[in-house]
Parts: C-alpha cells; structure tokens; sequence
C-alpha cells in the first residue's frame, strides 16, 4: 500500500490520494508525470479542443425549459444539453481527453470498464477514431440491462468481455478492468470513466469533464446576466457533476447540489445513495464515502439506472460535502422514472435515468424557489439506452 501524504496533488481534504498495490505503482507514477506533462503542452489542447468541436459537437447548447418552468411556477430552469453530444452522453468529453493523452503515450491497447454502456461505448469511438485497440469489461447484469450498447461497443470494434463475479455490475468490471492493466501495464492504457480511482484519475477525468462547466457559465452570463442560484447534477461515480459544479466553486452564492440514486428508499438497503447513507472507506485506490457494512465489505447497491449503480463516489464529491461547499441528496426510482415521464411530456426530450433523478429533485425544490432563482439541471444523456427499463417499469 502506498499511502498518500497531505496536501499533494490529488488530495481533497482527507479525501482521495492512490491506495494500489506495488505492481501498478510504476504504471500511475507514469500516468502522473505524462498526464501534467502533455495535458499542457499546446499540440494537446489544440487537439483536444478540435475534437471537442468536430467529433463530439461541442458546444452543447444550455436550454431554457420553459414548460418545465410555467410548470414548477417557481424559477427559471435551464437544462445544459449533453444529451446532444455525441453518441448521447456526457461519457465522451473524458473519453476523448484520456484517449489522447493514451496516444500520445504511445499506448496501443485501451481498456476501460463500463456501467450502463456509456462510457464502454464512448471509449470504442475514440479508440476507432485514434486507431487503437479496445478491451471493454462490462457486469453480465449490465450486459443483459443495456444490449444496446454491448452491440454499439462491438460494432465501434472493440471486445467486449463479460464479468461474472460479485454483483456482477460496474464495481466488478472495474476490479477485472484493474487485474488486466496490472497484468498488461507496458503497452496499456486504462481508461477509467468517472472521478474514481488511484490518482491522477479523478483530478484527470475532472479536467476533462469540466468543458461542461465553462461553458455553462459563458452560456448562462450572455442570456442571463448572472450566475445560476442553483445547479443540479446526478452523481453516480460523481463526474458529470463535477463537471458542471468546478467552474463554479469559488462562486459561494451558487448553490451546488448532487443527486443520488436512493433506489427502492434510503431505508431499505436497495440504493446507490453513497453520500447521502455511505461511510468513509477505500475503494478502488481512493479514499472517499462508500456503502458499506459494519465489517467494511461493500453491500451491493441498487439503482434503475445502470450509470448510478456504484457503491463508491469521487472523493472531490466527498470534499465537497464534508466542507458543505455541496449538498447531496437522494432521489428514488419511482420519482425519478416520474421525472422522466414529465420532461418527456412537456419538452420533448427523453432524459437518461441517471439526470432523471436530478430533474426529479425539482419537485422538492422549485416550491421553495421565486421566479428570480435560476436553476441550471445538468442534462447527463438521453434515454434512449434506457427505453427496455422504462418499459418494464411505467406502462402508458
Ligand atoms: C455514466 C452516466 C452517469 C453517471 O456517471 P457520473 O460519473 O456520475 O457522471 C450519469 N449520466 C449518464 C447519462 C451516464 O451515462
């Protein structure tokens, strides 16, 4: 174990630091030196930033929703769009930014480890547009969940290997994800798709998610004039809100609030509600709030969203609560496929679950809002990945 110091890079507080096993301490030492190295270098912005532009369709419109708002009666509600980037999600920004750092490593064989789908499929893309090899480990349960994506993975080239051990879900993709880097650490490149993780990894996949907060933030000054009040994001591994909240942190009069997943109820143990019910723990080379028992083994987690469905959370996210600079809460599957069903209806945009849950978190907030508050939703993905799960769960 390889226990990190105060106050050095990658440290939120008591949170976050690389707690890995000898054999992958040479692989995130590299990692750590090329990723400050080239990150700032001008050829890989310039790169970046073009790719961000052609490939992912950036920048992605911030969305005044004003039916949601007349509904609410409450305040202005803007939804910022990363359902319009490509392929759907928010998963692609990190994808393209670890993918091209990875290139330009000179690592030839990607691996990474997906949830819903999101980011198996988002790192297929950018390793078909790159020119490399994708090993993607996915949960035989989220296999069965999300068809649709195994099949867009497959289909972008990349071999897709199903994981059956444990809950068979994300937690278990990562931990055969980290097996094989330790095993293959010379020639590849391990393409983790939230905050998670050793550092430099959830200080690396912030930076890249953060183009969803700059903009925000130039976006809403030019039609509003102002700063949001309130910013919303569903967190499951935690990075599309950070993406969203890191622009604005220094920004005290804005409100940062993360929803989790509360599944069948906070009170029964069917949730993914890490921050809202987790204690502090370490997973997966991280130090941060995690579900768990009283003997500190992991209890399997439970949400509708195979993207929430995580028993850990990116320790900045950690930071940020035991600071109180963020709140978190928890949202159920009901109210969220609830929230899904309404912004459907009334905007013609079919949410993914996962920001289901931060549309839902409407219902509880708007009512205690005027119509001077501005509320900006992150808008994570589209639901077309989830349409067989809503499906099963609301009849029309
Ligand atoms: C993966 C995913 C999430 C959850 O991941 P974070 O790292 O918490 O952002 C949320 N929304 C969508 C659409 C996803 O695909």
């Amino acid at each position: 174990m390889n226990i990190f110091e105060e106050d050095t890079p990658g440290q939120f507080g008591e949170f976050g630091g690389k707690f890995i096993p000898e054999t992958l301490s040479f692989a995130i030492e590299e990692l750590e030196n090329e990723y400050s190295k080239i990150s700032t270098s001008e050829s890989f912005q310039n790169s970046f930033n073009n790719l961000l532009k052609e490939f992912v369709g950036r920048p992605t419109p911030l969305y005044f929703a004003k039916n949601l708002s007349n509904h609410y009666k409450g305040p202005k509600i803007y939804l910022k769009r990363e359902d319009l980037a490509h392929l759907g999600a928010h998963k692609i920004n990190n994808a393209v930014g670890q993918g091209l750092l990875a290139k330009q490593m000179g690592k030839q064989r990607i691996i990474a480890e997906t949830g819903a789908g999101q980011h198996g499929v988002a790192t297929a893309a950018i390793c078909a547009r790159l020119g490399m090899d994708c090993i993607v480990y996915m949960g035989e349960e989220d296999i069965k969940r999300q068809a649709l994506n195994v099949y867009r993975m497959k289909l972008l080239g990349a071999k897709v290997v199903s994981v059956n051990t444990g809950s068979k879900t994300l937690k278990d993709a990562i931990n055969e994800a980290m097996r094989d880097w330790v095993t293959n650490v010379t020639d590849s490149y391990y393409l983790i798709g939230s905050v998670i993780g050793p550092h430099p990894y959830p200080t690396m996949v912030r930076d890249f998610q953060t183009i969803i907060g700059i903009e925000t933030k130039k976006e809403i000054l030019k039609i509003e004039n102002k700063l949001p009040d309130y910013l919303l994001a569903c967190v499951g591994g935690g990075s599309n809100a950070i993406g969203l909240f890191y622009p604005f942190i220094e920004d005290k009069e804005v409100n940062l609030i993360g929803i989790e997943a509360g599944g069948k109820g906070i009170n029964t143990n069917q949730h993914s509600a890490t921050l809202v019910k987790g204690k502090i723990g370490i997973l997966h080379g991280t130090k941060t709030y995690i579900i768990q028992d009283e003997d500190g083994q992991i209890i399997e987690t439970h949400s509708i969203s195979a993207g929430l469905d995580y028993p850990g959370v990116g320790p900045e996210h950690s930071y940020l609560k035991e600071i109180e600079r963020a709140e978190y809460v928890a949202i159920t599957d009901d109210e969220a496929l609830q929230a899904l069903a309404l912004t459907s209806k009334l905007e013609g945009i079919i949410p993914a679950l996962e920001p289901a849950h931060a549309l839902a978190y409407l219902e509880k907030l708007a009512p205690k809002l005027s119509s001077k508050d501005i509320v900006v939703i992150g808008l994570s993905g589209r639901g077309d990945k989830d349409i067989d799960t809503i499906m099963q769960n609301m009849s029309l």
